[in-house]
């Protein structure tokens, strides 16, 4: 029998259009034999809206934009999307969220896939929650003994009540340079690296405006290296790949707008640094309680030092985004990585039962 999967993407964020690009990829890689194809879109006024069943790949995202004018909250919607007591829509095996950043890979769709009591890809509620928190993550680091950037972290509130002693805060703490961050974000949004008193009072009006709790954190001069992690409570480690942004940082730009990022697959780093980055990466997903998947991102000082940065529950997944990229290079390519992925999200789910 086929697998009913259904496929969550566009939404809210920042990520719609890619979200809408992964869509039409993965569409494409998924073998029909196994699977039968039903799209759920999500505007970007985070309106849902259930699509005919898929026979073959679409080749334009307005092709998975359906009736957009049909489109309803998702509280009233999902039991009828995903369950099929709607009089023409079946009821769906699995979800694979799509998504990226809030609402999507932040714990709030997963929330409502498990009220529904409907497997799904990847992570659960609470690493889904804490992945997309920096603070939250970084505290959970701490808590696991893994290497970071030192930092601090200031609600709205508190440095509006208080801005001088904010600043002086993060420059008797981490100096400069430091970058401040929203908290909740993902995609390099609201980013900014700061090297005086000007540029951090002017990035702190800039975070707060995306989320009322930032980060800053030390910034420090490294290589950026990420590993791939799959699996649930067993889980494994692909090759290293390096990220060299042609800009300052890899900022949204590099990320999304100029293919001029370079990915490094296999990065150029010793066994050691690898073996190191592997036993790190695997120790953050458990410390997290992670499941299906995770990207772990790392810096590597001119000194060797390696320093967690931040794990991505809901990784870029294009097949040209970085973890696809990793499973390909180590063995993996991207139909037998999604299929490996909705098996995961199965087991899960009866685990928990
Ligand atoms: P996001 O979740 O938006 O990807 P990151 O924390 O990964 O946010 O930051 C985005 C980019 O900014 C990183 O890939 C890196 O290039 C740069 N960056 C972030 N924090 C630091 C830091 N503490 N020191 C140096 N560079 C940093
Ligand atoms: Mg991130
Ligand atoms: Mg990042």
């Amino acid at each position: 029998m086929r697998t009913k999967l259904g496929l969550l993407y566009g939404g809210k964020s920042a990520e719609h259009k890619v979200s809408m690009q992964t869509a039409m990829a993965v569409i494409k890689a998924l073998d029909l034999e196994k699977f039968d194809i039903h799209p759920i879109y999500i505007t970007t006024e985070g309106q849902w809206v259930r699509g005919p069943q898929l026979t073959g790949p679409v080749d334009n995202i307005k092709a998975l934009e359906f009736n957009s004018e049909e489109a309803q909250s998702p509280t009233a919607l999902a039991p009828k999307v995903f369950n099929g007591n709607d009089h023409d829509s079946q009821a769906l095996d699995v979800i694979f969220p799509l998504l990226h950043g809030p609402n999507g890979e932040d714990g709030t769709v997963q929330g409502l896939l498990e009220l529904l009591n409907l497997p799904y890809v990847g992570n659960g509620v609470l690493a889904s929650a804490a992945g997309m928190d920096k603070v939250f993550m970084k505290n959970i680091f701490a808590q696991a003994d893994l290497a970071q950037v030192a930092y601090v972290s200031f609600i709205r509130s508190e440095w509006e009540k208080e801005r001088e002693a904010s600043y002086l805060k993060v420059e008797g703490q981490l100096g400069y340079p430091c970058f401040v961050k929203p908290a909740n974000l993902g995609s390099s949004v609201g980013i900014s690296k700061c090297s005086n008193r000007e540029e951090l009072e002017n990035a702190f009006i800039d975070a707060f405006q995306f989320d009322r709790k930032i980060i800053i954190e030390e910034g420090v001069v490294a290589r950026e290296i990420e590993v791939g992690i799959l699996g649930n409570d067993e889980p494994e480690c692909s090759v290293a790949g390096e990220i060299i942004p042609k800009t300052e940082f890899y900022d949204y730009k590099a990320k999304y707008e100029d293919g001029d990022t370079a990915l490094v697959i296999p990065a150029d780093i010793s066994e050691e640094v690898y073996d190191e980055m592997k036993e790190m990466a695997i120790r953050a997903y458990k410390a997290l309680d992670c499941s299906g998947l995770v990207r772990a991102d790392f810096f590597l000082t001119k000194e060797g030092k390696l320093l967690i940065n931040e794990v991505n529950t809901m990784p870029g997944f294009t097949p040209f985004s970085m973890f696809p990229l990793l499973w390909k290079h180590t063995g993996v390519e991207y139909p037998e990585l999604i299929k490996r992925l909705v098996d995961l999200g199965t087991e899960r789910h009866k685990e928990k039962q």
